[in-house]
């Protein structure tokens, strides 16, 4: 590193240049270490291409930083390995109306971009708690899933093109603006999900969507796990293609989340096993507000929801979507894992109850708290383990992993791999998959330079 630290500071300037960083992560729940001597802050692609060209010569391991809001460790440093971070990467280039796409520089913020759409009547389908320190690129990098995939899909499915960086400073340029383009392979899929380790990215063509302002936000209880599966198809027929957030949350995290300086009563005075977060938007908000209506009294008279709490306002319906969010709420049962798993919905009574025993008699731990994206066959499952001990937590993991194989379930729906799932990939990719995934990385980064020793 000394020997290219010179060259470094020539091509970015000593602002490009930080010595000795202090980084501090947002999702870093696990204190995955940041032992990176030096961050760059390019403030171009040519920048980011002149430094991959520098760095591959010299075989030097480059980490690559977004909003450092992951829950993997993916961008945790050795001290051997520099950090790219990308964040002066600020613009907002242009927005196509008529097209419907907007074009970014991969350091803006979830919530930047969001609100770029909303100020051109468009709108932008991915949504997240971090939306305001999570940047776009780092989204697209993860494949960020989120609320409403349910309607619209992971962040797959918003981008359209990519401008990136690969290992040896070549910038491929892949800015396709077209719905439809299947003119040979589509290259950007590689790099969406790849988590810094196949090439950076630095710009992106984004699929908005007309405007959706009519939103309407309910919270429902029911007693029972078999219905809220139920419920979800329920209100789903019932609203036509509307709903855009079916966010379940069990008794456990409803009790936890609903504590707070920043929130009010809980919104259901009475407690329930089963709550779930419902949501749609549209265009009209009259009708809209009909039919939201008339889904929930119909989800009523057939037992399926035994209370609810309609939001009046838009201060309502943040203060409903403040407890789905209220993730620091888990510091009460800390130190914790967040697992995010993926498995049918008719497999997750079960297989909660299987974890639950095995928790408590192997390791005497009974502190659980659930929620998730039940549209999305995703669960959140946070375990207190009572101690950091990493004995304890590769131990907590084997339990909530190990059934996961056998279901066809997934040890991480949208969190990514990173460290932090590394030990465990083989339970939800096979041998052959995992020699292709190394395939490719030897591929576009034969020396080994990005984001080594992630994923897998
Ligand atoms: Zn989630």
């Amino acid at each position: 590193m000394d020997l290219i630290r010179e060259q470094l500071i020539a091509l970015l300037g000593p602002s490009g240049v930080v010595e000795a960083p202090r980084i501090s992560a947002v999702g870093n729940w696990r204190g995955h270490p940041y032992n990176s001597p030096l961050l760059l802050r390019p403030e171009t692609t040519e920048q980011v291409a002149a430094i991959l060209r520098l760095c591959n010569q010299h075989q030097q391991a480059v980490v690559v930083h977004g909003g450092l809001s992951g829950m993997v460790g993916g961008t945790s440093s050795g001290e051997d390995e520099i950090c790219l971070n990308l964040e002066r990467l600020q613009k907002i280039e242009s927005i196509d109306k008529l097209g419907r796409t907007m074009t970014v520089e991969s350091g803006v913020r979830l919530q930047a971009v969001q609100e770029a759409a909303a100020a051109a009547e468009l709108f932008f389908a991915l949504d997240l708690g971090a939306r305001g320190s999570a940047t776009i690129g780092g989204n697209i990098a993860t494949n960020a899933g989120g609320n409403q995939v349910i309607r619209y899909g992971m962040a797959r499915e918003q981008v359209l093109g990519l401008e990136v960086v690969l290992a040896d400073g070549t910038i491929l340029s892949s800015l396709n603006h077209l719905l439809k383009n299947n003119a040979g392979y589509d290259l950007k899929q590689l790099f969406i999900g790849s988590e810094g380790t196949l090439g950076i990215i630095t710009k992106a063509v984004l699929r908005l969507r007309p405007a959706m302002p009519a939103r309407n936000t309910a919270l429902v209880a029911t007693d029972q796990f078999d219905k809220l599966p139920r419920l979800l198809s329920h209100i789903e027929s019932a609203l036509g293609g509307k709903l855009s957030a079916f966010e379940a949350i069990w008794d456990s995290y409803y009790q936890l989340a609903t504590q707070g300086p920043h929130l009010g009563a809980p919104p259901l005075a009475q407690r329930h096993p089963y709550y779930a977060l419902i949501e749609s938007s549209g265009s009209d908000a009259e009708s809209e507000a009909e039919v939201f209506l008339a889904a929930l009294e119909s989800a009523l008279n057939a037992d399926l929801i035994q209370d609810a709490v309609l939001a009046k306002s838009e201060k309502e319906q943040d203060a409903l979507w403040a407890i789905r969010d209220n993730i620091d709420a888990l510091a009460a049962i800390a130190p914790v894992i967040i697992f995010d798993v993926g498995l049918p919905i008719g497999a997750m009574e079960a297989y909660l109850k299987h974890i639950e025993t095995e928790l408590k008699s192997q390791l005497g731990l009974n502190k659980i708290a659930v929620f998730g994206h039940l549209g999305d066959s995703n669960l959140h499952i946070v375990v207190g383990t009572e101690s950091e001990d990493l004995d304890i937590y590769h131990r907590v993991e084997d339990i909530l992993y190990a059934p996961l194989q056998a279901l066809g379930g997934s040890i991480s729906a949208e969190h990514g791999i990173g460290l932090e799932k590394k030990r465990y990939l083989h339970y939800s990719r096979n041998a052959e998959e995992i020699a292709t995934m190394a395939l490719l990385k030897r591929t576009f980064d034969p020396n080994n330079i990005l984001n080594p020793g992630k994923i897998f």
